[in-house]
């Protein structure tokens, strides 16, 4: 049994970190995005010690926290979120910034048994990749503070332990659990802990870890016990990876948690995306912008349908596998649109962006899908049954038939002319009188008059 677990430690310590002195044990535990519960049940990794939360007070000593999340107090008020995209649950640091440094004051010299932390989050930012040191706060030129670019080492801090979560094949939704202990039952005796965070990944605005739960226990504190074996133990099917004509563009499509999906993927969504996305970029370029040349795919369980965020896509493998014939393929064009805009892009570049209406960016995706990549199906096509609610800014397919009249008949610019403004964060209505001279709202009431004779033309002519 002894031998067991130390030859467990020793994996995970030659997996995933690199520490100060050679007795730390750095253990970690992961639960993919099925099997993740508010729990936080590891097989290793004790569970957050949901009672009384854990001591100390967090500050922030580099960076900015996102303020769609919950604060520092999320970080050790002994709760967890209890699904999978809880921001106000979790702290991470802000939108496009790389990580900060977060420190934690125990009050006083403290004996630390372990140091243990949580997160939680269904794509990218769900690993966590941090370096943490402790100090007692009495060295000769202590700095309480040290910004990124000064190294802790030299003013006072001890590392304690580099850790990095991120699966080697660049996944890494789910759940995770660090568990930093010692061999001898004590990492150091510290007042204070400073956590060095980086973003797990900076293709996308999106690569803050959420931290849910950062637990210190002191020497002497009860360790929660690990006792769920809910991490997954599926043997591990390979992506598949799709590449562009030019070899320009990868697209990885994963099928771990769907393999019934894997020949579809591989005979079907993947050659249609390493034809489409290349003439998706094509299509709605803006200056000194370059699309994302790697995208991933992820098909499992889920709810709904498909959603993207940054470069990744996730869709429902149940949903997926009704629609083989139907609409699955088109959906995912949907998506690889929204890959393309990359809408985040305006935050990192414009200091004042624009909002963009969720309507257009629904519609171009749809227009896009419905227009170009599967016109035949007349998906988009409005009829005398929903001719009622047909207005410009219904989103999706309604939009996406707007976008296409407006196309046709004003200006063909129109959609790649919207889509730069919105990636650059400038959007506003004045574009349509530039494109075409008329306002949007003059716009749709010509279009609505031309559908409504369309319709009743072609039921007086019976075809
Ligand atoms: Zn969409």
């Amino acid at each position: 049994m002894k031998t067991r677990s130390s030859f467990l430690v020793w994996a995970a310590l030659l997996a995933c970190a690199a520490s100060a002195r050679p007795d730390i044990t750095v253990v970690t535990g992961h639960n993919n995005n099925e099997e993740a519960t508010a729990a936080f049940e590891f097989r290793r990794v004790p569970p957050p010690d949901g009672n009384s939360g854990a001591p100390g007070k967090f500050t922030i000593v580099d960076g900015r926290g996102d303020p769609n999340g919950g604060g520092l107090e999320a970080l050790n008020d002994g709760r967890t979120p209890t699904e999978e995209d809880q921001p106000e649950e979790n702290f991470f640091f802000d939108a496009g910034t790389e990580g900060g440094r977060l420190r934690l004051d125990l009050g006083r010299a403290t004996p630390i048994q372990q140091i243990n932390t949580y997160s939680w989050h269904p794509g990218s930012r769900g690993p966590q990749v941090y370096k943490v040191y402790g100090a007692s706060g009495e060295a000769a030129g202590f700095n309480p503070a040290p910004k990124r670019g000064t190294d802790p080492a030299g003013c006072g801090w001890t590392l304690i332990a580099a850790v990095d979560t991120r699966p080697n094949d660049g996944g890494g939704g789910g759940q995770y659990g660090v568990s930093i202990g010692d061999s001898s039952g004590r990492v150091g005796e510290y007042r204070y802990l400073l956590f060095d965070c980086s973003a797990t990944e900076m293709e996308d605005d999106f690569g803050n870890t959420f931290y849910s739960e950062i637990n210190v226990l002191p020497v002497g504190a009860r360790v929660p016990s690990a006792s769920a074996a809910t991490e997954s133990n599926a043997p591990e099917i390979k992506p598949y990876v799709a590449r562009s004509a030019d070899g320009k563009y990868e697209i990885t499509i994963d099928t771990a948690r769907a393999p019934e999906l894997t020949e579809w993927a591989t005979n079907k969504l993947g050659p249609v995306l390493a034809e489409w996305y290349p003439k998706i970029v094509a299509l709605l370029p803006s200056e000194g912008f370059q699309a994302p040349e790697r995208f991933r795919v992820i098909l499992r369980p889920g709810r709904g349908v498909a959603a993207t965020r940054g470069t990744r896509i996730t869709a429902n493998a149940r949903w997926i596998k009704q629609e083989l014939t139907g609409q699955a393929l088109g959906s995912l064009v949907h998506e690889a649109v929204h890959v393309v805009q990359q809408y985040g892009y305006a935050r990192r570049h414009n200091p004042h962006p624009s909002e963009n209406p969720g309507y257009l960016v629904e519609g171009i995706a749809d227009y896009v899908r419905w227009f170009m990549y599967e016109p035949q199906s007349k998906g988009a096509e409005i009829s005398a049954r929903n001719l009622a609610q047909a207005n410009y800014d219904r989103s999706y397919r309604v939009t996406a038939n707007f976008l296409n009249w407006v196309g046709e008949k004003y200006d063909k610019e129109i959609v790649p002319q919207l889509n730069a403004a919105m990636r650059e964060g400038n959007y506003n209505t004045n574009l349509w009188v530039k494109g075409t001279g008329k306002t949007v709202e003059q716009l749709n009431t010509e279009w609505k008059q031309e559908l409504k004779k369309n319709i009743n033309g072609t039921a007086a002519g019976g075809s």
